[in-house]
């Protein structure tokens, strides 16, 4: 069941438009990503969703009441804001406890709750301390804490783990996805980090210029981006110009290559994953042959850039650690190249 539903949203600032006739719905307990590059609109989309921001058109619904012209504090909604912006003065109880303080809850129930958030976010032992007192991460546990203590329907998290580093970041990627999955709040997450989108979400609105580009799981987003800017900012892929004709995929100088069947003909670039493409010193068949540029080392793969005649770029393959030729890729040296047809994917535009 549609839990939030965001219904033709535009947001202009001054001559920007910011937000772009968005359309969408959110599940309940759903953990859903809005995902795009610095200025695509998210932080505003959140915004008006969470109250902060009156659109210039669109309704937000929230299970099925028109919740648009509600204040931000009367909407079961919580905007989580960044560590930050937690009280320097108060304990992490204080900090958690305050937002239900001002709601007029005190004494034993007030406790038992705000008990309940910390032990959520595994900080009970540190409820006596200042935020000064605590590591970046836990800081940001206590926000969490201080936004579920509320039990909101729908949870917005702005670039909830932007101020941590990459280490202390994946370690809280997964907290927030059992925290999610404990509560069964829809949790709604706002980030220009791909990764972090694909690791958490069930499904993300990938967003460029205020508009949804594509709204999918993140493995149709992976596998089937439906645009050049879609395949470029999700992942590593190669890009290969050409044209679709007499249903086959032909590069200017480069030949017929592997491609699904299905495309009107007519000008498209072909775009396949490094892990897709296959690497052989043997030509049995393939598609394109090439010289190693050079090869990196990685741990768990083999990352190779290929050099292909009238190619402007490298095409870039992954291998598997193990795989029998990753020890032995030299620079210079002849490869071919393959891949299955539908793994790669035909772009119009
Ligand atoms: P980032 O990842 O950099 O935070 P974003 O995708 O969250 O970017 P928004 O903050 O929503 O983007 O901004 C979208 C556009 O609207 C940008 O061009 C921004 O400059 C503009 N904008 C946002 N808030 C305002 C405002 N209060 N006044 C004027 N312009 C604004």
């Amino acid at each position: 069941m549609s839990l939030l539903q965001i219904d033709g949203i535009t947001k202009k600032f001054g001559p920007i438009t910011a937000v772009d006739r968005i359309s969408l719905e959110i599940k309940d307990g759903e953990f859903f990503a809005i995902l795009g590059p610095s200025g695509c609109g998210k932080t505003t989309l959140l915004r008006v969703i969470a109250g902060f921001e009156a659109p210039d058109e669109g309704h937000v619904r929230l299970a099925g009441a028109d919740i648009t012209d509600l204040k931000a504090n009367r909407r079961p909604v919580n905007l989580m804001f960044q560590s930050y912006a937690l009280f320097p003065h108060m304990t992490t109880f204080g900090n958690v406890a305050y937002g239900l303080e001002m709601e007029g809850l005190r004494g034993a129930d007030l406790k038992a709750r705000v008990t309940e958030a910390l032990a959520m976010v595994r900080m009970s032992d540190y409820a006596a301390r200042k935020p000064s007192q605590l590591s970046g991460g836990q800081r940001q546990r206590v926000a969490l804490a201080r936004a579920l203590v509320k039990r909101p329907k729908v949870l917005l998290l702005d670039e909830p783990l932007g101020a941590l580093d990459r280490k202390l970041r994946e370690q809280m990627q997964i907290e927030l996805k059992r925290l999610q999955q404990d509560t069964g709040i829809a949790f709604v997450v706002v980030t220009h980090d791909q990764e972090e989108a694909l690791t958490l979400a069930d499904r993300i609105a990938l967003l460029d210029r205020g508009k949804i580009v594509q709204l999918a799981t993140p493995r149709e987003l992976y596998d089937k981006p439906v645009n050049r800017f879609a395949a470029d900012f999700i992942g590593l892929m190669n890009f290969i110009d050409g044209a679709v004709a007499r249903s086959g995929f032909e590069a200017p100088g480069v030949g017929r290559l592997p491609a699904p069947n299905g495309v009107a003909d007519g000008p498209a670039a072909l775009a396949i994953r490094p892990e897709r493409v296959r690497l052989t010193e043997n030509a049995d068949g393939a598609a394109i042959q090439g010289q190693v540029e050079g090869a990196a080392f990685l741990g768990q793969d083999v990352i190779a850039h290929v050099l292909v005649p009238n190619l402007p770029r490298p095409m870039v393959a992954r291998l598997a650690a193990g795989h029998p030729l990753s020890a032995k890729l030299a620079r210079g040296q002849q490869v071919w190249l393959n891949w299955q047809a539908d793994q790669a994917v035909i772009l119009k535009d």
